[in-house]
């Protein structure tokens, strides 16, 4: 039963990257927010934010082409993106960095820092330097999620934890408000300028990628946002919003899957990253559940699930010997898997101790021979034999004979005991979402906007199609901090 109603200029939905920043912007431009969360908590606010030519980036000298990483982003989706929102983005990350490092970091004694490392171009993939990371001492992450919830009390924003969307209000084809819900009870809020739906996308709710996204479920055995179950977009579909027609999500290629499971069997969410193997992204040889190799290895985080999800069983297992450590700082891994990650693998031993770790839980394997290491692992012994001589053959060449690893990735199998696994995604999150014009409005069927319905985020769509291009490092952050940004500003100006 619906008991009070409580008016608002702004309401914004979901406390994560963008609904943060849409409520920071509404109220900075001098609308009243009310923002709900449906946790007791914000969601994590993320470290690594792209930006195209931010203060800290000029500061290290680290400078961007715009026209360049646009058609390089359009192009890696196909051009099934809307550019002019490529362009928007573009148009405006330095700007949103920038105010985080202003009014969030410098205030609490921390700054972002720019990762210029990322710049490295392969024959294959192109790599940007566009990271901004949260910083005190350039060597580690800040987290600045608490700095972040103090600007919004400190700036009179109504924040309200245990507090979910259950239903957008239209009048004619306007969203006046919404149903919301806090301890099952739920109440009307009145919003006269807009609402902001910023509920993260759907990569938590199995029944809507089941419908959306169906191969998401072959690639994926872990997700890594159980927050996000589609309540946002949901709301949106019922009152006539369109959707992109297609699925995009980021998947990192290093979750652990017990020997033996089976990928309709696992489907397992968590906010605290289990079996996660850093080592799992690196390009060591991968082979597929019948012993043989699939693809190169040496490619962005995505592309071996989406090959794996074309291979019997979809899952496949990685396979390194006891020299492995020495190998990795000359793969020269970019963001989220490079060498030296700050504050979290910062050395060798830092990948050591985490790959030991689950060598005692028994999601890795070793053996002194590659076929009692196939037997442990369920794999054919003879095919897999074969793979690795085939692989020590092509590191004395130097060649990658099968699929073109370039050489500076490839590593021999020769130092016992070996060592496997069997890996398969976890996803990130779902980004294909609600269709906006250039104002963050949510367009109808008619490709018309919904009066002063707004979204951001992962709920947000048009801006990624297919797979994440993770050599934009710190990009779906961005995206969501961005056009939060933006749709709290256009919301305030009803
Ligand atoms: C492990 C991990 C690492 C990542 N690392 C990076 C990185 O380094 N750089 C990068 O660019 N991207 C990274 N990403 C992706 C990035 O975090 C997301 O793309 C981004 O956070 C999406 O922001 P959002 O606001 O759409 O969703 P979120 O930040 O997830 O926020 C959504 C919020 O809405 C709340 N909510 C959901 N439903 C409701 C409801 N019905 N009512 C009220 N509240 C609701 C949720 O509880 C949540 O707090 C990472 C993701 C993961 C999981």
């Amino acid at each position: 039963m619906t008991k009070e109603i409580i008016k608002t200029d702004v309401l914004v939905v979901g406390a994560g990257d963008s609904g943060m920043m849409a409520a920071a912007a509404a109220r900075e431009a001098g609308a009243k927010v009310i923002l709900i969360e449906k946790e007791n908590k914000i969601g994590l606010m993320r470290l690594s934010n792209a930006a195209i030519n931010s203060n800290a980036q000029k500061r290290a000298g680290v400078s961007i082409n715009k026209a360049e990483l646009v058609e390089y982003l359009a192009s890696f989706a196909q051009h099934n993106v809307d550019q002019k929102l490529l362009n928007i983005w573009a148009d405006n990350s330095s700007e949103t960095v920038n105010w985080v490092e202003d009014n969030i970091l410098k205030p609490n004694g921390a700054h972002m820092r720019s990762e210029p490392d990322a710049m490295v171009t392969s024959p294959i993939y192109h790599g940007f330097p566009t990271e901004n990371d949260s910083t005190i001492d350039d060597k580690s992450y800040v987290s600045y999620g608490a700095w972040f919830q103090e600007w919004i009390i400190n700036h009179n924003i109504d924040l309200r934890f245990n507090t979910k969307l259950v239903k957008l209000i239209k009048e004619k084809n306007t969203v006046t408000g919404a149903i919301v819900e806090t301890n099952n009870e739920s109440y009307q809020i009145t919003a006269t300028k807009g609402v902001i739906l910023c509920t993260g996308g759907y990569s938590a709710n199995k029944e809507l990628l089941k419908k959306w996204n169906p191969e998401a479920l072959k690639k994926n055995v872990y997700n890594d946002s159980p927050r996000n179950n589609g309540s946002g977009i949901t709301a949106a579909l019922k009152v006539g919003a369109l959707r992109d027609q297609e699925p995009a999500e980021c998947i990192f290629d290093r979750g652990l899957v017990p020997i033996g499971t089976k990928t309709d069997e696992m489907f397992y969410q968590t906010e605290t990253y289990e079996n996660w193997l850093w080592i799992g992204s690196y390009p060591f040889l991968k082979v597929n559940l019948r012993g043989q190799r699939f693809a190169n290895e040496s490619v962005p985080y995505q592309f071996i699930s989406n090959a794996a999800a074309k291979e019997p069983g979809y899952l496949y297992a990685m396979i390194w010997d006891s020299n492995y450590a020495d190998q990795l700082e000359k793969f020269h891994m970019l963001g989220c898997a490079k060498f030296g990650f700050p504050g979290y693998m910062p050395s060798k031993q830092a990948f050591i101790n985490d790959t030991n770790q689950y060598l005692k839980k028994g999601l890795i394997v070793k053996a002194d021979t590659i076929a009692e290491l196939a037997k442990k692992l369920h794999l054919p012994e003879e095919a897999l034999v074969k793979t690795v001589k085939k692989q020590n053959q092509n590191y004395i060449d130097h060649i990658d004979h099968e699929f073109g690893k370039e050489f500076y990735r490839m590593s021999p199998i020769n130092q016992k005991p070996y060592y496997g696994c069997i890996l398969g995604g976890r996803i990130l999150g779902t980004l294909d979402g609600l269709r906006v014009n250039e104002k963050m409005e949510v367009l109808d069927t008619n490709y018309n906007p919904i009066n002063h319905l707004f979204t951001a985020g992962n709920d947000s769509g048009g801006f990624f199609w297919g797979s994440y291009p993770d050599r934009v490092p710190g990009l779906a952050s961005s995206h969501a901090q961005t056009f939060g940004r933006l749709a709290g500003k256009y919301a305030a100006k009803n």
